[in-house]
């Protein structure tokens, strides 16, 4: 199964037009489906009407497609994986105002340091959970070892537990973030080879932290 995701959070344009072009005519060499994915869980960001125009232009490049998944349909799939990683121990709930991060995101930069969590909330117990007020988001815990993977165009890429960092995985509203539902929703559509732009290449360590847990 090979699928384009495209977020309607703004116009296609020529780079997302290529890997929809290059998934079609993988997925013709490879006889299997092409399914499209509209990547609708931002919802700030999504813009009414841009789904529709996507599909439009695929249609007018007569890329054939089998299905059309929206990523909000996923939703409790989400929710769900995001309470199976906090029961396991792989995922933590943090607490940490914006304005907490901030400041550690300064304090790192000015000595010199790339910002990372800084691993307060990690081990808080029952009660401090139980008992706090603020809504917390999910934060994926850091991988205890690096993650490498091979990429057919670049090869063997291999990232550090410390680049991955504790990323967040569900909001304070506990709706997925891109990485935590594309991970998912690869997973669920049994996406055989993924193509997409080289921008998410920082991305791809996460989502196979994800999926390995
Ligand atoms: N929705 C992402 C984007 O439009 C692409 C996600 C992906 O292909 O993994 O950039």
């Amino acid at each position: 199964m090979l699928r384009f995701a495209p977020s309607p959070t703004g116009d296609m344009h020529i780079g997302n037009l290529r890997v929809a072009i290059l998934n079609f005519i993988v997925s013709k060499q490879r006889k299997e489906k092409l399914i499209i994915r509209i990547e609708d869980t931002d919802i700030e960001r999504n813009i009414p009407g841009k789904d529709l125009e996507i599909l439009e232009i695929l249609n007018k490049f007569n890329i054939e497609y089998s299905q059309v998944l929206y990523q909000s349909g996923n939703l409790k799939f989400h929710q769900q994986f995001g309470v199976m990683l906090l029961q396991n121990g792989d995922a933590f709930n943090c607490f940490c105002s914006e304005d907490d991060l901030e400041k550690h995101r300064e304090d790192s930069l000015k000595n010199n340091n790339a910002p990372r969590y800084s691993g307060k909330c990690e081990n808080l117990s029952i009660d401090d959970i139980i008992n706090n007020e603020n809504r917390a988001v999910v934060r994926m815990s850091k991988s205890l070892s690096s993650i490498s993977f091979n990429d057919i165009i670049r090869g063997y890429l291999e990232f550090s537990s410390d680049d991955i960092d504790s990323f967040i995985i569900l909001r304070r509203d506990k709706t997925p973030t891109y990485n935590f539902a594309c991970a998912i929703d690869d997973m669920l559509s049994d996406v055989s080879l993924i193509i997409r732009g080289e921008d998410h290449v920082s991305n791809t360590p996460k989502q196979i932290l994800i999926q390995k847990n």
